[in-house]
């Protein structure tokens, strides 16, 4: 199958493994391509609360599929020294992946997954910034990590969800935090049970030594890789080549084109480059019909 024009818009994965085949076919290439590429890197604090948080009889569905709400990032004074928060959102998971995802043993972990709607979930959004070691490969591997700046405000970010739970709870209705670990925190040999601020300072201290490896993280928000400037002309939106040529034909239209993450959801910001990239290439065959003609 030929056309006149290619438009990639496959997201920033199938883009990358696209454009490497597609380039490398021509015997071209574009030694830019993939990099430049960040995400928001998101955990999840689960909090069991005593009681029930839809009672029974409550008209809302239980256990809740909520809309999105952020609570935006701050800076805040910690020790004489201003430090940032991340910015935290609200999280629903339906009992089986939240069970993939909730450490615990045998009867307490089963009495837990019992107790589903007494759970609420609140998520830490850490983007990540541009680095070599966070790029997509040719075959449209991603690869990312943080470094420990975004580690640490992940970590803050755990500890400001659980300054908001540990506020919620009550006497009569105290609440007990889940932390996103790969595996039980044990205390003296037992798993630890955190119920308030010091147990949590006491986990985050074993988190940070044990470092990002140690965290269930998930990636979302994914951009770059095909970035303007460096893989796409930022005026015609087409291909470039390491020679510095355009590929005539082939324009890119999707979340790779960001240079570096924007933090928040792309997804508008990524419709306005679409719409961009559409206008050039509709453009551009309607001068290759008029040469034609
Ligand atoms: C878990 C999650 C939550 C998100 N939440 C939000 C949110 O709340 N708000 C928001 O604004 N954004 C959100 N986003 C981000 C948003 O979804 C993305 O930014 C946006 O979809 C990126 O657009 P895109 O065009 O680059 O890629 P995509 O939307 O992924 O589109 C690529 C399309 O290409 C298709 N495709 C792939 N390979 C091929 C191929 N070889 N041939 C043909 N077709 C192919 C795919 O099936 C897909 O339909 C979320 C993303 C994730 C992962």
């Amino acid at each position: 199958m030929t056309a006149d024009q290619y438009v990639v818009a496959t997201g920033f994965g199938p883009t990358t493994k696209l454009l490497a085949q597609g380039l490398n076919h021509a015997g071209l290439s574009n030694r830019q391509l993939g990099k430049r590429f960040s995400a928001n890197v998101g955990t999840a604090v689960y909090a069991m609360f005593e009681k029930p948080i839809w009672p029974a009889g409550s008209a809302r569905p239980e256990p809740g599929v909520t809309q999105c709400f952020i609570v935006e990032g701050r800076h805040v004074e910690e020790n004489g020294k201003v430090v940032e928060e991340p910015a935290l959102e609200n999280w629903f998971h339906f009992p089986g992946t939240v069970a993939l995802a909730l450490t615990g043993w045998f009867q307490h972990f089963a009495c837990a997954m019992r107790k589903f709607n007494h759970l609420s979930m609140a998520g830490i959004v850490v983007p990540t910034h541009v680095r070599d070691c966070n790029y997509v490969d040719e075959c449209g591997k991603v690869h990312v990590s943080l470094n420990c700046d975004e580690f640490e405000l992940l970590l803050r970010g755990m500890k400001r969800i659980a300054m908001i739970y540990f506020a919620a709870a009550t006497p009569d209705d105290p609440v007990t935090l889940y932390l996103p670990t790969k595996a039980m925190l044990l205390r003296n040999g037992c798993p630890a049970v955190i119920r308030n601020m010091d147990d949590m300072e006491w986990a985050l201290g074993e988190i940070r030594r044990r470092g990002p490896a140690f965290v269930n993280l998930l990636t979302t928000h994914g951009q770059g890789g095909a970035s303007l400037g460096d893989v796409v002309d930022p005026e015609s939106f087409l291909v470039r080549t390491d020679s510095g040529h355009q590929v005539t034909n082939l324009t890119v239209a999707d979340s790779s084109l960001f240079p570096a993450g924007c933090e928040i959801n792309p997804q508008l910001t990524v419709k306005a480059l679409a719409k961009i990239a559409a206008d050039k290439t509709r453009g551009r065959l309607e001068q290759g019909r008029v040469s034609k003609a």
